[in-house]
């Protein structure tokens, strides 16, 4: 059984009324810019990030856009496939399957879905990098902060902001063009004939954008994603996390390059803050694990570059697991790791057998509200609605029948012919004809088979109401 390895609660001054800040342009975290390899392995994360979401929506196929939620049509669109509302099982299934992924990539290596890929993380990184680009490196970034308002401030910090909103509107329109077809939308952004739900739309996930990754930051971290709160629960001593080795670092303290740090009492930390200051959520990797770290390993490509310059062995701040800072070893295959990707693969399995075997014409049958009648032949007759989905991508002839229906006649259209995608509705009626065997309500089950290849059919039951003493 794996041990949990304890998340620090790093005591802080209790905020009151009167000391808690309104988080405002003025008081962001200024984070010092820097490279590394964990910088760029985020960099090609975010950049993959953004290409799968602003690239995706402009690409078409069939002669439709390749991935779109029709909300009107309650039909979902990928690559050729249509999902239907009967098959959004399938969709919950993929979310499980990915909350599964989640809990076993955190099990293994702690956050780096948070670090690496989250939108929210993805969209801040970008937001700073515009800030950089316009007002400057970190000391420029304070200075100007605590400059007065004048010409070079006001300019600056507008277009800092020019950026952001047209990051924001851009981000807006892709994520609602993901439910309306993208081109018209944008033509209509672009001549100003946009419809006021979708301008309502457009503007409410650009100003979303706008307030998480400009404004609130480190704060949708730290108090609003519930993932920050139960991470730790699926940690345990062999989870990879970044942490500071206080055993090699401490003592801390300033030396000159040459001295030999034990000579004077010390370890390897110089105790240079870079660690903090390249620090997104602004918290000290040296207090050990904390909640508001979100893994990004910023601190970790400070401290080596840190480490080089003094000629130190690198990794006193470093992807590792408890176990190994304890003096002993990561082990990589653990119950509980095996367990989720266990059940991941299971899941994986029956999703993909299920998305294989997804019948691909849909049958709804519902009876008439009426309970039964009696037609001119004294015949007792019960109406049905049927809806009828063809979900291929071509037109289909299928054929209406009766299973098991001796006894019974099937009355109206058995024959239909659907374009792809297309949904009937349609009413027929089923009579008892008077040789029937028995008497009372029964079971009766439709089915629709496609005339070109009975394997594709859809079958739905029903009750056939009629008096006991027939
Ligand atoms: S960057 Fe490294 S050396 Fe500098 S304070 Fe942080 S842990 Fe210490
Ligand atoms: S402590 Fe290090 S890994 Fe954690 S958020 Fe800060 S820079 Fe990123």
């Amino acid at each position: 059984m794996s041990e949990r390895i304890p998340v620090q609660i790093i005591e802080r001054v209790e905020p009151s009324r009167a000391n808690v800040k309104v988080k405002s342009s003025d008081n962001l975290i200024h984070t010092r810019s820097f490279t590394g390899l964990f910088r760029n392995l985020r960099v090609s994360g975010a950049g993959f990030l953004f290409l799968l979401f602003f690239g995706t929506v402009w690409l078409d196929w069939g002669g439709r856009q390749a991935v779109l939620w029709d909300l009107a049509d309650s039909k979902f669109h990928i690559f050729g496939a249509t999902f239907w509302p009967q098959d959004f099982i399938l969709l919950s299934a993929l979310l499980i399957i990915c909350a599964f992924g989640l809990f076993a990539i955190t099990v293994f290596a702690g956050r780096v879905w948070c670090g690496y890929t989250c939108p929210q993380s993805s969209w801040t990184w970008i937001f700073m990098w515009c800030e950089k680009l316009t007002e400057g490196e970190r000391n420029q970034r304070i200075k100007l902060q605590a400059a007065p308002w004048g010409v070079n401030k006001l300019l600056r910090r507008s277009a800092k902001h020019s950026l952001w909103l047209a990051i924001s509107v851009l981000t807006g329109l892709t994520f609602v063009g993901y439910f309306t077809p993208i081109r018209p939308l944008a033509n209509e952004l672009l001549t100003l004939q946009l419809s006021g739900v979708s301008l309502f739309w457009v503007l409410f996930f650009a100003g979303a954008t706008y307030i998480n990754a400009g404004w609130l930051r480190e704060a949708v971290c730290m108090h609003m994603c519930p993932y920050a709160r139960f991470q730790s629960v699926m940690f345990d001593k062999d989870t990879l996390t970044v942490s500071y080795d206080a055993a090699r670092g401490e003592n801390r303290g300033p030396r000159k390059r040459e001295v030999d740090p034990a000579s004077v009492g010390l370890g390897d930390c110089i105790d240079c803050q870079m660690c903090v200051q390249v620090c997104p959520t602004g918290i000290d990797i040296r207090d050990g694990l904390q909640m508001e770290c979100i893994g990004c390993a910023a601190c970790i490509d400070a401290c080596d570059s840190i480490m080089d310059k003094m000629g130190y062995a690198r990794g006193l701040v470093s992807y590792t697991s408890e176990a190994v800072l304890q003096g002993g070893q990561t082990r990589l295959l653990r119950p509980r790791l095996i367990g989720y990707c266990a059940v991941l693969l299971v899941m994986i399995g029956a999703l993909v057998l299920a998305l294989v075997e997804r019948p691909m014409v849909s049958l709804d049958v519902s009876k008439d509200r009426g309970l039964f009648r009696e037609n001119s032949q004294g015949q007792i007759e019960n109406i049905y609605s049927l809806k009828i989905i063809n979900k291929t991508q071509q037109r289909q002839q299928y054929h209406l029948t009766l299973v098991d229906g001796d006894g019974f006649q099937l009355q109206g259209k058995t024959e239909v012919s659907l374009a792809a995608g297309e949904i009937f509705d349609f009413p027929v009626s089923v009579t008892m004809i008077a040789e029937h065997p028995s008497s009372g309500s029964q079971t009766i089950s439709f089915e629709v088979v496609d005339s070109d290849d009975a394997s594709v059919r859809s079958l739905a039951k029903s009750r056939f109401v009629a008096p006991l003493n027939r």
